[in-house]
């Protein structure tokens, strides 16, 4: 692997890439969901409040042509907090998905933390928290290095460190002045909407389409 962009020696590998096959490994895309693909309803329990962001489907047909598993890493702590069942997380889920099925966009993986520190303790799982992504290493064979990490916060972005892969910052209306300064600070790139991230990403043209 070369070095990144900032000239950071590549970090170890990490349990989970030590228990992956370097001939099936797979460069994939970590994507976050609320803010990201979907306009982020804050705790959303309701599949018929989906609303997808504009220009999540075609980017993510774009991953899916290219054939770049898309795995999707949830922080839902509205579970820990009681405001939603993991009953209502698999509701929204579905939703999602047939979503974007009618757009003809695909997610290969979910996967998601429910819990918050303030209510459950402190856990692995929650972002910037490694264990989602280790899990989905495993589960999928993903070579996390070369992947692309892509979300509206920088605690989306900032797990991409630990594989010293590359990260995207899509703002969405609830990303903060401090997220945007600290993911340039980092070395992330900034793309104005998730086609420009995926465009960005697999090194094509940028061509406007919905
Ligand atoms: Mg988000
Ligand atoms: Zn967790």
């Amino acid at each position: 692997m070369s070095p990144d962009k900032m000239g950071r020696p590549t970090p170890p590998e990490t349990p989970a890439l030590r228990r992956t096959s370097k001939a099936l490994r797979r460069r994939a895309v970590f994507i976050d969901r609320d803010g990201t693909i979907i306009v982020d309803k804050h705790y959303l329990k309701d599949p018929a409040q989906v609303e997808v962001v504009a220009h999540a489907p075609n980017a993510l047909r774009r991953f899916n042509y290219a054939l770049l598993p898309v795995i999707v890493v949830s922080n839902q702590s509205g579970i820990a907090r009681g405001l939603l069942s993991e009953a209502d997380y698999r509701a929204v889920r579905a939703r999602v998905d047939d979503v974007l099925g009618e757009r003809g966009a695909f997610i290969d993986d979910h996967y998601h933390c429910p819990h918050h520190p303030s209510v459950t303790g402190p856990c692995e799982c929650r972002k910037p928290g490694i264990a989602l992504y280790e899990q989905a290493i495993v589960e999928h064979q993903i070579d996390a290095r070369s992947s692309i990490f892509i979300g509206d916060k920088l605690r989306d972005l900032l797990p991409a460190k630990a594989y010293g892969a590359r990260g995207i910052l899509v703002p969405s209306p609830e990303t903060t002045p401090e997220d945007v300064e600290q993911a340039l600070a980092e070395g992330f790139d900034l793309a104005s909407s998730l086609s420009v991230a995926a465009a960005i990403a697999l090194d094509l043209p940028f061509a406007p389409e919905h």
